[in-house]
């Protein structure tokens, strides 16, 4: 089959290799349709290697169909299920995270293309194990969400546990979005649905047109801009009638912007982080202390999340597609990732 392989950091390839082997209990997955993720741009420009080493075959959100499944699979799964996978391979089932059901969290998780072979394939196998250990590793995609539309449902589902489970969203609050990629303007997006009053969207002031075009169509209802920290202070208490929002959700990982995110809360304020940057913050950090705020750490979605965001797809209250830019080929998927880096694509589509 072909795939997109990373060879050593910064090569990357299309390649032949063989079509992944099925025994009794595992299921194939024909794909038809990816999207590249932020997560898999770090590995394409050589920031981070994949933990799994060289050659890996890349990317993780995907949709395809099931076309073989062995006979010990639950009767659940058939050929023909159109499908899309949560992007786990293997987790270790006795953990913490994993008996309690968020298992993404499991320190020993296997993810495609970062730990195990990803999906910019064919084909993609689903171990057996792990169909025991999470048998909601896969879903199936309803009838009315494209093979195009399916994979944006894990960033989707992203933004759903920010909102709801995290950041307990209640109709009626004030919601801060920091950042406007795809977990951004997702997060942004579960917000409006969930009944927020204000969506403020927190961005730098050179974010480009068009990006801001597609958070207000999303469901942004301000925007704010983080390289002016006193104005963005001010437009958040006169939108919030002086007290400052409920929830923050921070996507971007500078940590100026969290310090000013911190600093939109009211007392008693919720922020969720979803970034993964390492940078040291360089400051203190009292007023959670002094101001009672909550932060709470993000990773991923569990199977809750995954649900109730294919019930809204389902229900064609999602906005899946608005944030797509480039839609491109298997064989083009280098320049998806070339696209991806210099900025020119927001989220781009793989269809095989
Ligand atoms: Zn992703
Ligand atoms: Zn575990």
């Amino acid at each position: 089959m072909r795939a997109f392989v990373g060879v050593g950091r910064g090569q990357f390839e299309m390649q032949d290799v063989p079509v992944p082997e099925i025994g009794d209990d595992d299921i194939l997955i024909q794909l038809k349709a990816a999207a590249i993720c932020g997560s898999d741009v770090h590995i394409y420009d050589g920031s981070m290697d994949p933990l799994c080493g060289y050659p890996v075959i890349m990317g993780h959100e995907n949709a395809g169909i099931i076309v073989k499944r062995g006979e010990n699979v639950a009767e659940r799964w058939q050929v023909g299920d159109r499908v899309t996978s949560e992007n786990t391979v293997d987790v270790c089932g006795s953990c913490y995270a994993c008996i309690t059901g968020d298992y993404v969290a499991c320190e020993e998780r296997k993810g495609m293309g970062i730990a195990a072979d990803g999906i910019l394939a064919e084909y993609v196998k689903i171990p057996g194990k792990l169909l025991r250990q999470v048998p909601d590793c896969i879903f199936k995609i309803p009838d009315n969400v494209s093979f195009e539309e399916a994979p944006l449902l894990e960033p989707a589902a992203n933004g759903y546990k920010a909102i709801f489970q995290e950041g307990r969203l209640m109709g009626g609050e004030n919601v801060v979005v920091t950042g406007a990629g795809a977990i951004g303007l997702y997060s942004a997006h579960m917000a409006a649905i969930g009944g927020a009053a204000h969506v403020i969207l927190m961005v730098r002031r050179s974010t480009a047109k068009d990006k801001i075009a597609t958070a207000l169509k999303m469901g942004v209802t301000d925007v704010i801009y983080s390289d002016e920290p006193e104005t963005c202070a001010e437009e958040v208490i006169r939108l919030t009638d002086g007290f400052g929002a409920d929830l923050v959700v921070e996507t971007t990982g500078v940590p100026a912007v969290m310090n000013t995110a911190l600093g939109l809360l009211h007392v008693k304020g919720r922020l969720v982080r979803i970034a993964i940057n390492d940078t040291p913050y360089g400051y203190g950090l009292n007023s959670i202390t002094l101001r009672s705020i909550e932060v709470i750490g993000h990773l991923g979605y569990n199977t809750v999340s995954w649900r109730n965001t294919i019930n809204l797809a389902s229900q064609g209250k999602l906005d899946l597609t608005s944030i797509v830019t480039h839609r491109i080929s298997l064989e083009d998927s280098g320049h998806g990732f070339d696209m991806m880096v210099s900025r020119e694509a927001g989220k781009v589509i793989v269809t095989m």
